[in-house]
């Protein structure tokens, strides 16, 4: 397997900036790719404020910022972003549309060596791959938000993903400083199906009468050692990203996940989290 010393990241959002961040953290040059170049310019700004806030902390030193953030490159062509990567972690809006008009591109602009990840939540990675003249070169690499405080990397082996292709994916997360399991590819993998399916029951066992949501959420965190209740974390993740979650789970693997109707009811009425400042809780 080659040194991978080269990453190109596509999408500066939420997820790209954190995945860049870790990247350049790890000693890799980096190219962050996106179609907007506000964001790019957020993304570079948000990585420097991550790496300031290290520093604040006394975790990084002031010239391993500077050392991080040189190693950051920016650009709105993807030609650019793609030329002598050898590692492409793919982090665009969750559209299949825009997944493979970006897998066409790195077909066409990125070497034909490099290994090509999709941080992709639920789509199919197997689709992707097919649209590249080597789909063995292709995996699911799925990062946690914030990816600088989150440990773990889910690697999800698409149908045809070589052993090779899964390697590097484990080699690049353990540079980063990652935590890796390896996941077939399937819906949810495995924190989105069992999270999914926690919440699900959480909105029964409320909608039933069984207890509060404040006293679901304190058994959770109190007896079963959760950092936070389902209500609180599906407050923050916000419950029409839930409900869609679970009816994609539900269309996919069956009845064990069709939605609460006390979650669609929820969603209905507006109360879609934090976000909008009422969910479960009032905000
Ligand atoms: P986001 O909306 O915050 O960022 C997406 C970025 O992609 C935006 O900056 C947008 O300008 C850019 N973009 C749009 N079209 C593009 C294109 N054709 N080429 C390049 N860039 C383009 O989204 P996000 O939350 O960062 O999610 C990105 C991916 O990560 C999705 O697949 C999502 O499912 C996955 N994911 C998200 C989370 C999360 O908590 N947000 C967690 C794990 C995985």
């Amino acid at each position: 397997m080659i040194a991978i010393r080269r990453i190109a990241v596509l999408g500066a959002g939420t997820m790209g900036h954190g995945i860049a961040h870790a990247a350049v953290s790890a000693g890799f040059d980096t190219t962050l790719y996106d179609v907007s170049a506000a964001a790019l310019e957020r993304g570079r700004s948000q990585v420097d404020a991550i790496f300031q806030k290290a520093v604040e902390l006394g975790k990084a030193t002031a010239a391993d910022a500077d050392a991080g953030l040189a190693r950051l490159r920016t650009t709105s062509d993807v030609a650019a972003a793609l030329a002598g990567a050898e590692f492409v972690i793919e982090a665009a809006p969750e559209r299949m549309d825009v997944k493979l008009g970006l897998f066409s591109d790195i077909d066409r602009h990125a070497p034909a060596s490099a290994v090509v990840t999709t941080n992709t939540s639920a789509l199919s990675i197997t689709e992707m791959a097919g649209l590249m003249r080597q789909p063995s070169r292709v995996a699911g690499m799925h990062f946690f938000n914030p990816v600088h405080k989150m440990k773990l990397v889910e690697i999800v082996r698409a149908l045809e993903s070589s052993a090779d292709a899964l390697a590097a994916v484990e080699q690049v997360a353990a540079k980063m400083g990652k935590e890796t399991v390896l996941v077939r590819e399937s819906p949810g993998f495995i924190t989105t199906r069992v999270n999914a399916s926690i919440g699900n029951e959480a909105f029964y066992m409320l909608m039933e009468g069984v207890a509060s949501a404040r006293d679901i959420d304190k058994a959770l965190k109190l007896g079963l050692n959760h950092p936070m209740g389902p209500f609180e974390l599906v407050d923050l993740v916000g419950l029409d990203t839930r409900l869609s979650i679970l009816e994609y789970l539900h269309r996919s693997m069956g009845e064990k996940y069709r939605p609460c109707p006390l979650l669609s009811q929820y969603v209905r009425a507006g109360r879609l989290g934090r976000k909008v400042g009422k969910g479960v809780y009032e905000y």
